[in-house]
Order: C-alpha cells, then sequence, then structure tokens
C-alpha cells in the first residue's frame, strides 16, 4: 500500500471524536509491529479510544517525534455529496473525511516507517497517534505523562496538521470557558422583585467586549497572525424559562485566544474583577446572586524560536523559507510547556478543506510530504 492507498484505509475508520478509534489504532499498530517497531498503545479509562506510540531506530539517543491526531470532527449537518467514511478518489484527490485533518499525514507517516524500518538510523524515529485532539488536544495528555518519564528526551517534534507543507512554528493557546449567572426569579410584571439573570449575563459579555477592545488597542500584536490580537468570543447562551418570568439562570461558553505572549489568566482576572463589580451592586438586595467561571478546557500557545535548529530542517526540506503563525491549536503548546520540545507544524492538505463537507487532500500534496519525510530520514540514516 503506498500512501494514498494507506489514507483511503484510514479514512474508512470512522474515528469521530465522540466514538472510539481503536480500530484504526489496531491497524496502525499491527503495521507498525510488521515493520518491527517497538509499540506500545495507552488506552484511556474506559479502554475505548488509545494513543499509539512507536520507535524505529536507537531509542538511546534523542530523536525526532513525528506527531498527528487520529480523530476527526463530526460530518453532522454537512451536505456531503459522498459517504464521508468511504475514501474517493478522483482528479488527482482523495476525498473523505479526515484526508487533510489529518490522515494524509498519519498514511505518510506509515509509509516512512516502512522505509526507515530498512534503514539504520542515527536517531530514533518515535511515531505518535494521539485521540481526542479535536476537542482540546485530550488524548495526548496521558501520553506526555509517559514521554517524561522517557530516558531519553526527543529533540524535534512534526506536527502534520494540513499546513500545505509550509512550515508553522507558532500558534495561539486557547481557554474555554462558561460563565454561569444566577439571579432571583419573579413574576414579569414586578421585574424589581427579581433580580434578571439574563441582564447579570449581558453585564459580563459587555465586559468581555470592553476588554476585547482595549486588548485591540493596547495589548500585544503580532503581525504573523492572521488576527494578530489575542481575542475573545462568546459562542452560546442559554437562559431563561418563559417571557413572563424574571430569568433565575444564564449561562455562556465563551472562549480566549491567545498570543503566546499574552495570559489568558491575566485576562480571565479581569473578568473576575468586572464579576465582583457587577455583583457588589446588588448583593446587598439579593444574596443568592452569583456569578461564577469555570474554565472547561485549555491548552498553551506554541512559539518555537525561529532559529531553531529543527526549524531550519524543515524549511530546507520543503524549500521554503519563511514560516507562518496558525490561528488554530495543535498538542505542540502541550510538548513545549511539559516537555520543553520543539514542534514545527507541517502538513499536506489545506485547513481550507478541513472540518468542511467533501473534504479532501491532493495526490500532489500527498508525495510532498512523502518527499519532505525521506528527507528527513536521509538526515538521519547512516550512510
Ligand atoms: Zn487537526
Amino acid at each position: 500500500m503506498d500512501t494514498p492507498a494507506l489514507l483511503c484505509r484510514l479514512i474508512g475508520y470512522p474515528t469521530v471524536s465522540r466514538d472510539s478509534n481503536l480500530e484504526l489504532i489496531d491497524f496502525a499498530a499491527g503495521f507498525l509491529d510488521d515493520l518491527g517497531a517497538r509499540t506500545s498503545i495507552d488506552y484511556n479509562a474506559d479502554r475505548t479510544k488509545a494513543n499509539l506510540h512507536a520507535v524505529i531506530g536507537p531509542d538511546e539517543r534523542p530523536g525526532i517525534v513525528l506527531s498527528g491526531h487520529s480523530d476527526v470532527v463530526p460530518t453532522d449537518g454537512q451536505d456531503w455529496s459522498m459517504d464521508p467514511f468511504v475514501a474517493n478518489r478522483r482528479d488527482r484527490r482523495v476525498y473523505g473525511r479526515g484526508s487533510a485533518d489529518m490522515k494524509g499525514f498519519l498514511a505518510s507517516v506509515l509509509t516512512l516507517a516502512r522505509t526507515a524500518s530498512k534503514r539504520r538510523l542515527r536517531q530514533p524515529l518515535h511515531v505518535v497517534f494521539s485521540y481526542d485532539e479535536e476537542i482540546g488536544c485530550i488524548g495526548v495528555r496521558s501520553l506526555i505523562r509517559s514521554m517524561k518519564q522517557w530516558d531519553v528526551q526527543p529533540w524535534l517534534c512534526i506536527i502534520g496538521e494540513p499546513t500545505a507543507m509550509r512550515p508553522a512554528i507558532a500558534h495561539k493557546g486557547k481557554t474555554s470557558a462558561s460563565c454561569r449567572c444566577r439571579g432571583v426569579p419573579a413574576h414579569s410584571a414586578l421585574p424589581d422583585l427579581g433580580l434578571n439573570a439574563i441582564h447579570l449575563a449581558t453585564d459580563m459579555i459587555a465586559a468581555i467586549r470592553r476588554i476585547q477592545q482595549d486588548v485591540i488597542e493596547t495589548g500585544n500584536r503580532d503581525d504573523a497572525y492572521a488576527v494578530p490580537y489575542t481575542t475573545l468570543h462568546v459562542g452560546t447562551i442559554d437562559g431563561g424559562s418563559i417571557l413572563n418570568i424574571v430569568p433565575e439562570h444564564c449561562r455562556f461558553d465563551f472562549e480566549i485566544r491567545h498570543l503566546p505572549a499574552d495570559d489568558p489568566d491575566e485576562l480571565l482576572a479581569r473578568l473576575d474583577a468586572a464579576a465582583d463589580t457587577i455583583l457588589d451592586a446588588v448583593q446587598s438586595r439579593f444574596g443568592e446572586a452569583d456569578i461564577r467561571i469555570d474554565i472547561t478546557n485549555q491548552y498553551p500557545s506554541l512559539e518555537t524560536a525561529a532559529d531553531h535548529a529543527g526549524v531550519s530542517l524543515v524549511k530546507r526540506l520543503v524549500g521554503e523559507a519563511g514560516h507562518d503563525k496558525l490561528p488554530y491549536g495543535t498538542e505542540g503548546g502541550l510538548f513545549q510547556r511539559e516537555l520543553a520540545l520543539a514542534s514545527v507544524v507541517c502538513g499536506p492538505g489545506s485547513m481550507n478543506q478541513g472540518h468542511k463537507r467533501d473534504e479532501y487532500v491532493s495526490l500532489d500534496q500527498l508525495e510532498r510530504c512523502d518527499r519532505f519525510l525521506d528527507g528527513l530520514l536521509n538526515e538521519i540514516s547512516e550512510a
């Protein structure tokens, strides 16, 4: 099986994040075992999902991690013109859910592993396939805990998210949070007897928008990002029960996507202060009033030094002089924070196709990725 054929096989495993990824992991582990790689599988608590780690070459030396996620986003509500989990090859493209994000890279890594298994390597290759990346880089965290126990740490990680094979050295971090406002119910004909939870929530949302404006006007900027500053955004809101009752509850979800130079905790502290101010004004009359902010998921930003040897290596191998900074996150931020591991994001396909209906990756992109990984293997092979 060449890379496109392997990709077709991987697309056939419907590894939507809410479902099991074990069929894919079993296939990949079997494939790597047959090559003589040393594989280990790290299951979640109820053994429905797993991370895979495989190493080829001398693992007593610092090596290179090739990292990717096995899960894909759902196709619910997307008007696909074909079965998203049956790969479809036409017009020098492979169509299917996950073709761009990011099973094309996984297929390329399996092809590389087959070549690598026939070589004598000066450095090991670590293959890492994780689960639940699409819902906040969840699965890879347990793998990172075991990586901390490795005697020898890797010196470079390549994450094959779809960048159209352009190297990216940084991305924003993300904090997802939920804000719960509690008021006091009353008949809406006598609203002054109650405290409107939706109004508390809109006061908090106004505070979020003031902070955003302040960040835009006086905060850090990095023009390498499509949006060059930290952003705050409210994504859902749910409150009240019926029009003629002053609502007791309102909840909204928001996120912060921060530049590496910014600290999301500092922004959260400003929101806590805004909540205190809002509550101070009402709590003498309404002791039950409350505003609570809970963090639901968080991953750190990534910023690899532009002059790191791994960045230069990837640039040389893909023939790109420049680098990008990405609007979306990867496990690279966690690798950097937890393991001090330098990461470069570079993979086949484009996020213009990722997560969308009729997702595809072109054969040209897959060939470029294969050539890139072959070049990498040549760098670390004995002559
Ligand atoms: Zn992805």
